[in-house]
């Protein structure tokens, strides 16, 4: 068998079982083994129960005494009870409402059971016992828990990860300087131990052996993109004698840092090398614009721009933007997203094959549809920070050799992006355009919140609207958090009876999602309750207030990003966060977005304030794409993993040299940074 295999060559894994991991994102065995579990329980062995205390959770071995009758509690609940002995004492193995529970015991019989351990005066219970087999008794145990959907649970998890890794042979695949000289643990023990580990030590050890070969991965891959970069030849673009009039006709002057920056691309696009630069400028900051005056410049070279952003919202406004802006200056420019229809689609498609059409306005459907350009000189992202290292080395495949500019508003500190875009020359937007009011921050407790609402009500009746922003919520959190359908009916019950307010988040179709954001813009939707969906680059002026939900729960950036929603209009606008501040680290990281509208000087104390803020919010990983190192918190083992693989590309060992070609082989074949044969 081999990683790249299907899960359903596995042993028990049918058809419908196949069906139900592909929606956990788990297609191959290599996918099974990298879906590491979210958490761990850790239960002891007891031999005396006696010893334990309240809420333990443990393992014992117990021979039953007795069965009891169900009873119906006070609160209507079945109470199933069956009497325990271990060694001498005796307890009681409790199921509330599960009177199925206890058919699988019989009087005299030996069970190894699991549960917790709940004292009430003298009598010890076992809460929902559940028995254990294949299980020895001689150390205390770890079980790994998997995030879990449908109806999946995590003894088949266990039981197939527990298949494919007697099925694989894990090769190791760094060199034995590195493992010994950071004294890693083999990659096949740190894989099987980060799924069944024996004992917390040597989980640990696989966690830090996982979380360097990710980091080293990605740096080697961002190393070698940066190689290739360097070596191929480029267009040549002429500056254009209509750049002039376009920035004379332009509704307003540029600031210093956006002519700075356009200087800068604009000297990229004369060599003949192909760009790589990243522009990164708080939001607000203008970015579009700079993209809209280098792209008229390649476009009058006689080539094709394509544009791309991350959501069709973004993409239709800046479609707009650059209808806006081209007047007069005979440029076609044609938006192509998801929900363009099949002939429109057919039409746009064949208008870029035949260079009819200029600029090519869309989502990432760009680089995935079989889009072919007939002259492409140059791509733009918009808002990087979702386009993983992935889709950046597919998007310079697209055309030969073309300048590619990315545009991320997530100010990144400079120590870290040297790490994740070592790839790309940056230039920084580092000042905003006149006349903006500075948004006024607060932060409350979750028990104040009446009042924040209060005040936002107030903002309405001036004729302004408002953002409610609230985190995922991942199935099976424990965590209760708010969800956006549980605050839309409770915001809408006890504040806004009589006001038009909505809800968007990301599972809706996009054609919702548009009708939604339109209905906002349009001030026909006084309040927007969404999940971070709205995160990126939305602009709705006469939106003043954003009330984030759960802030403690975000990256003080994300928290930055979403704030630059409001404040983009005449009128003063608000953020209030509404937290749980149970910690000095929150009150703290709240106090840093109170006291400050700097995008890079927060970034910067997110990251120093470990272990608490994420660089890229809650699920950083999804966009960096690392399943299992945090960019915050593993920042030291990000260095060393670069200069790991800075030194193993120099290295001109054999030894050296063939594990970098396996690993390039790896990454080519997965877009996973954790990677084995
Ligand atoms: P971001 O950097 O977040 O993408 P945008 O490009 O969307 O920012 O610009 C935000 C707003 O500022 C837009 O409405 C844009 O028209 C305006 N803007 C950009 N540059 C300037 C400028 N130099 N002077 C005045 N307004 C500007
Ligand atoms: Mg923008």
């Amino acid at each position: 068998m081999n990683i790249y295999d299907d899960v359903g060559y596995l042993k028990g894994v049918g058809p419908k079982m196949a069906e139900k991991l592909n929606k956990c994102g788990i297609y191959t065995i290599l996918d099974l083994l990298l879906y590491f579990p979210r958490d761990y329980e850790f239960i002891s062995i007891a031999n005396n129960v006696e010893e334990f205390n309240d809420k333990d959770k443990i393992i014992t071995e117990a021979t039953v005494e007795g069965i009891l009758k169900d009873i119906r509690t006070k609160t209507g609940k079945v109470l199933s009870t069956v009497l325990f002995k271990s060694g001498n004492t005796k307890f009681k193995g409790i199921w509330f409402n599960q009177p199925y529970a206890k058919n699988s015991f019989r009087v005299n019989g030996k069970y190894i059971l699991s549960g917790k351990i709940e004292k009430h005066n003298k009598e010890i219970h076992l809460s929902n016992p559940k028995i254990m087999r294949n299980i020895t008794l001689d150390d205390n145990k770890i079980l790994a828990k998997y995030s879990l959907r449908d109806d999946l649970s995590n003894n088949f998890l266990n039981k197939i990860i527990t298949e494919a890794l007697v099925q694989i042979n894990i090769i190791e695949n760094l060199p034995r300087s590195i493992l010994d000289k950071y004294k890693f643990i083999s990659l096949d023990e740190a894989i099987k131990s980060i799924h069944s580990p024996m004992d917390s030590k040597i989980l640990n050890e696989a966690k830090r052996r996982l979380k360097f070969q990710e980091l080293f991965t990605y740096s080697l891959k961002i190393l070698l993109l940066k190689e290739i970069n360097s070596s191929v030849k480029g267009i040549g673009f002429k500056i254009s004698d209509e750049l002039k009039e376009l920035k004379e006709k332009l509704p307003f002057q540029l600031t210093q840092a956006q002519a700075r920056v356009v200087r800068e691309v604009l000297l990229d696009q004369k060599k003949p090398v192909p760009m790589n630069r990243l522009v990164q400028g708080d939001v607000g900051s203008g970015k579009t614009i700079i993209a809209l005056i280098t792209m008229f410049n390649v476009i009058k070279n006689g080539y094709q721009v394509a544009m791309m952003a991350p959501t069709e919202i973004l993409a239709k406004q800046h479609y707009a933007e650059a209808e806006k802006i081209y007047k007069n200056f005979g440029i076609k420019v044609k938006l192509l997203t998801g929900s363009t229809t099949g002939k429109n689609k057919e039409i746009i498609k064949e208008e870029i094959a035949q260079g009819k059409i200029d600029l090519l306005i869309g989502t990432h459907a760009l680089i995935e549809e079989n889009v072919v350009f007939d002259n492409l000189g140059m791509i733009v992202t918009d808002e990087q920070h979702r386009f993983g290292v992935g889709q950046r080395s597919k998007l310079s495949n697209k055309g030969e050799n073309i300048d590619v500019l990315v545009m991320s508003a997530t100010p990144i500190p400079r120590t870290l992006y040297l790490y994740l875009y070592g790839d790309l020359d940056v230039s920084i937007v580092d000042t905003l355009p006149p006349g903006r009011k500075p948004i006024d921050t607060y932060y409350v407790n979750k028990n104040e919140s009446n009042r924040v609402y209060n005040f936002a009500l107030k903002e309405i009746e001036e004729g302004r609207q408002v953002y409610v922003v609230c985190p995922l919520v991942e199935e099976n959190e424990d965590i209760k958090l708010t969800s956006v359908t549980n605050l839309y009916d409770e915001l809408k019950e006890k504040y806004f009876r009589n006001i038009n307010i909505s809800i968007l988040h990301g599972k809706m179709s996009n054609k919702d999602k548009n009708e939604i954001m339109d209905r906002f813009k349009s001030g026909e939707i006084k309040v927007l309750i969404s999940t971070t969906v709205i995160e990126v680059g939305v602009n709705v002026p006469n939106a003043t207030v954003m009330i984030i939900e759960n802030a403690e729960r975000f990256g003080l950036s994300q928290l930055h990003q979403l704030r630059g929603r409001v404040g983009r209009g005449s009128h003063k606008s608000y953020c209030i966060l509404v937290a749980e501040i149970k910690s000095e680290t929150t009150r703290r990281r709240m106090e840093i977005m109170k006291s400050s509208n700097d995008g890079f000087y927060i970034a910067e104390e997110d990251l120093r304030i470990r272990g608490s803020g994420e660089v890229f919010g809650m699920r950083q990983s999804g966009e960096s794409g690392l399943l299992l190192a945090d960019l915050s918190t593993d920042f030291q083992l990000f260095k060393v993993a670069n200069l790991e693989a800075k030194a193993l590309l120099a290295n001109q060992e054999e030894e050296e040299q063939r594990v970098v070609k396996e690993i390039i082989n790896s990454i080519e074949r997965s877009s996973k940074y954790i990677c084995f044969n």
